[in-house]
């Protein structure tokens, strides 16, 4: 298991994970919201790290980014988990598996074979995509540094919830991002997401003075 890359020890072995908005603070035996984060004797452990859950060499248009890199393939990955709990998710079977069924399936397939699969596909960008990249940050983080180095860019494809903290130290590497603006409410993000609207909107513009390339999806959901 690999040791979390944000958090801090905030007093007997409660400690606080730093990735997203949420600030979980994580008794010791207990796990984040995402339910892929758990501290151990105060220190935090991803459960994800060697759990890729899905892979493919996808169009960039299918992410979708339309003005990055148009044209091209994108060697999409996932691990299982996410931050939010949306009502209307439509890839809750991995998304929420840790919740749901109460285990963590996927392949151990190191930073180095993603990439070494990405270029033997053709692939011009490594999109962390399908349930939510902020959960998965370390594996995002290794492979993201080590695609740079082999002339790959990285794509995030995201609900947006990730910290300043996170996005400043993934942000060298993340080239682009897709952000799931689920809706202009906070009403509905509290509702339906179990989450708030202000944190996705400070991402997108931090993202923009960062210098990523953002492209903003808008849900158009049936019913709500
Ligand atoms: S990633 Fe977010 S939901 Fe998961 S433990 Fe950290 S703060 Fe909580």
């Amino acid at each position: 298991m690999k040791e979390a890359y944000l958090y801090e020890r905030v007093k007997d072995e409660t400690v606080r994970c730093l990735l997203c908005s949420h600030r979980c603070l994580i008794r010791s035996g207990d796990r984040g919201m995402c339910n892929v984060r758990e501290n151990r004797a105060a220190t935090l452990f991803t459960l994800v790290y060697d759990k890729i859950i899905a892979r493919n060499a996808d169009p960039i248009e299918k992410k979708p980014i339309y003005h990055f890199l148009p044209g091209t393939r994108s060697y999409s990955i996932a691990t299982p988990g996410c931050n939010f709990k949306c009502t209307f998710c439509q890839n809750a079977d991995i998304s929420q598996m840790p919740s749901d069924l109460k285990e963590i399936l996927g392949e151990p397939i190191p930073p180095e074979q993603i990439v070494q699969d990405a270029l033997a596909t053709g692939c011009a960008t490594i999109s962390y995509t399908y349930t939510e990249p902020t959960v998965y940050f370390e594996l995002a983080l290794d492979t993201a540094v080590l695609a740079t180095s082999k002339g790959l860019k990285n794509v995030f494809v995201t609900n947006g919830y990730m910290t300043r903290e996170c996005l400043e130290r993934i942000h060298p590497h993340l080239h682009a991002a897709n952000v799931d603006l689920k809706a202009f409410r906070d009403e509905f993000y509290k509702k339906q997401c179990r989450a708030k609207l202000g944190p996705v909107l400070e991402s997108i513009q931090t993202m923009k003075e960062m210098g990523i390339w953002v492209e903003v999806t808008t849900l158009l959901i049936p019913g709500l």
